[in-house]
This record gives structure tokens, C-alpha cells and sequence, in this order.
């Protein structure tokens, strides 16, 4: 069965947007508006899987929706909102929570990290996060959803979700009109020379909102200088830069620089050796620097300009709930009768 073409994504609310969410994410969301009917949410449910304080939700919800619209998304041909303002997310992930299997989540290993030693003490909601993000985008029936590398493994379980719903309930799927499945299997869209940027303290690790040095990350708030300070200090090895990119082998600090380089330009890491190859980092710092400045400069005034008016951007989220939630409500009411729940 054709499903249409729908893309869903979402940012958490968790403070600190860095540049590994706008070039692993949003600056590919606003890219897909072009090719297809989207649907961005900030994510304030899965935000609360780790404590936020309540003082400081209210306005991380508010700079992530800031994110999106200074990144180009456009609102009204597209839909923006967060999460909890569609009580059909949560009611449709205790519905997943019933079909995953626990065996499938105790393979995620955004989980294992999150967690690492405490265990334990970790939230349930922690553990069964990816049923809610396969309940976000099956919602909508989402049939693409850009992602950075670390939320493949998410966007898999999302389509095992999918196609054990689709095999466990298949009688009544027919039996109530829907064909053979109910629900496609949502592609991950993870594409581009940057999608996972790394801590620019350490090659090896993502750049993270959670990370608690502040040197690991450019913040989508930063200011030139601070950005001049941050790639400056940014970790290297003593080599020049290579001419190939099998010379990038094993030089994660050299690479990331390149592939964040190579996202900004709008270009491949193959291309930025050719102009940059054999040159000293310092040199390819400086014009890293310029580029960084000149991209997200604009995107900071912008979002300073419309954190400043909340009444403003409470109303894009309001409109926004409204349109998702006549897509979901639509969605959970064919689930309800394919499951087999009594409603009105
Ligand atoms: P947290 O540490 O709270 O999980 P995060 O930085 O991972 O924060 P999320 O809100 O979880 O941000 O992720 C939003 C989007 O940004 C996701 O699509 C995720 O894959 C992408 N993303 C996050 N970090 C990176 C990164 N370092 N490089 C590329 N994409 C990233
Ligand atoms: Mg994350």
C-alpha cells in the first residue's frame, strides 16, 4: 500500500542548542519543507525523561521553537508544536509500549549511555523513550524522519513497532478497511558530511546538550568570540591536513572539523581537502571560523529576537498543536477500533 510522503522529527527541550542538532538536524528539516509536508516538534515529553526544572522548561521549549523558525522553517505551510500539547503522543505510546518487546529496548543503547552506572535509579520513562518517539512518528504516519546518526537505532525500533503492529493485528486492519498495514515503515533520513558531530574536546565522543563542559560544543547562542575561542581551542593532531579522505583515518578530531566544515559550505569532505590539503590546522581554523560566524550569527540575532516575544511564539504552538492534533486524533480513533477498545 502507498502511504503519503510525511516527514516527522523532533528536538528535546533539554537546553543548549548545539551545532551537531542544527547540522544533523534542523538544518536538514528545513531543507525536506521543499520536497515534503512536515511536521517539527519540540519534544517536551522525552525532555522530562532526565529532570528538567519546571522554572526553565517553559523557556527551553520556547528558544527550541526560536531554533526553527530562525533555521527557515516555515510554520504556517508546515506544522510546529510541542509534544505534550497533543495528548495523542503519550496515549498512543502506551499502546507501543504493549507491542515492543523488552528484549528489543534493552538493545538501545541511547539508553545504556543515558543510564551508564545508575541504572537503578534511572526513569521508566528513560527506558521506554523510543516507544514514545515510534508513537511521534507513527502518529502521523510518518513515512520519512531526518535524524543525526546517534537516533538510527531509535528509527529501527520505530519500524519494528510498525510491522509487528501490522502482523500482530493484521485481521482487523482488513477487517476494518485498511488494506494489509496500517502503518509504513518510516525511513531514517541520516545524510550529508555531518551527521554526528563530535565533542570538539574529544574526537571520540558526540557533541551533546548534556555534556557539561561547554567547551565540548558550539551553542546555537554563541557569540563570534566565543566561537573564534572555542574552534581555536578545539582538540587536533600535529599533521597537516591530507589532500584524500582515507587520510582522515583514525584522526576523529581532523575529521569532524572537516565534516562540519563541509555541512556549512554546503559541500563534501572530498571537496574541502582539495582546497585545504596540506595546510596547517591553524590556517583551516581561521576560515572554519569565518564560516561558522557567518552562518550562525544570523541564527542567533534571529532567535534572540524571537525568545523576546513568548506571546508570539506560544501562538505558533498553539496553531501548530491544533493542525497535529486533527492528524493524530484521526490516526488514534482507526487504532482504538483496530485494537479493539470501545469509544465514542
Ligand atoms: P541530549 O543530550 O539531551 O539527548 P542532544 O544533543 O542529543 O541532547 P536531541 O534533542 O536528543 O539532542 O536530538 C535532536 C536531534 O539532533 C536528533 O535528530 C539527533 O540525532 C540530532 N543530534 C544530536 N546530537 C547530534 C550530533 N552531535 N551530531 C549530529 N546530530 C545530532
Ligand atoms: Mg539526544
Amino acid at each position: 500500500m502507498a502511504f503519503k510522503q510525511r516527514v516527522f522529527s523532533g528536538v528535546q527541550p533539554t537546553g543548549n542548542l548545539h551545532l551537531g542538532n542544527y547540522l544533523g538536524a534542523i538544518q536538514r528539516f528545513a531543507e525536506l519543507q521543499k520536497s515534503y509536508d512536515c511536521i517539527y516538534c519540540v519534544v517536551d515529553l522525552h525532555a522530562i525523561t532526565t529532570w528538567q526544572d519546571p522554572a526553565e522548561l517553559p523557556g527551553a521549549i520556547r528558544e527550541v521553537t526560536a531554533a526553527y523558525l530562525a533555521c527557515g522553517i516555515d510554520a504556517k505551510k508546515h506544522i510546529v508544536f510541542n509534544q505534550s500539547q497533543v495528548a495523542e503522543h503519550a496515549e498512543f505510546a502506551w499502546v507501543f509500549n504493549c507491542v515492543a518487546r523488552v528484549g528489543w529496548l534493552n538493545r538501545m543503547t541511547q539508553f545504556k549511555e543515558k543510564a551508564s552506572k545508575d541504572r537503578e535509579n534511572a526513569s521508566v520513562g528513560l527506558y521506554s523513550y523510543p516507544t514514545l518517539m515510534a508513537a511521534d512518528i507513527l502518529v502521523y504516519r510518518a513515512t520519512h524522519v531526518p535524524v543525526g546518526e546517534d537516533q538510527k537505532q531509535h528509527v529501527e525500533l520505530a519500524r519494528d513497532i510498525a510491522q509487528k503492529f501490522n502482523n500482530d493485528f493484521g485481521a482487523s486492519i482488513r477487517a476494518h478497511g485498511h488494506g494489509e498495514a496500517f502503518f509504513p515503515q518510516p525511513e531514517p533520513l541520516i545524510q550529508g558530511p555531518a551527521t554526528r558531530v563530535m565533542s570538539l574536546r574529544d574526537g571520540t565522543k558526540k557533541m551533546s546538550k548534556s555534556e557539561p563542559s561547554d567547551q565540548s560544543r558550539i551553542n546555537l547562542t554563541d557569540d563570534a568570540d566565543q566561537i573564534a575561542l572555542k574552534i581555536r581551542r578545539a582538540k587536533t593532531d600535529p599533521e597537516p591536513l591530507p589532500h584524500e579522505e582515507n587520510g582522515l583515518a583514525n584522526r576523529p578530531e581532523a575529521e569532524n572539523l572537516l565534516g562540519i566544515y563541509a555541512a556549512l559550505a554546503g559541500t563534501t569532505k572530498p571537496e574541502v581537502l582539495k582546497q585545504f590539503g596540506g595546510a596547517q590546522f591553524s590556517a583551516f581554523k581561521a576560515k572554519l571560523i569565518d564560516l561558522l560566524i557567518a552562518k550562525l550569527l544570523p541564527i542567533n540575532a534571529e532567535m534572540r529576537r524571537l525568545v523576546g516575544d513568548p506571546a508570539y511564539i506560544d501562538q505558533v504552538l498553539a496553531d501548530g498543536a491544533a493542525r497535529a492534533q486533527l492528524l493524530a486524533a484521526e490516526t488514534m480513533k482507526a487504532v482504538k477500533d483496530i485494537v479493539g477498545f470501545v469509544h465514542r
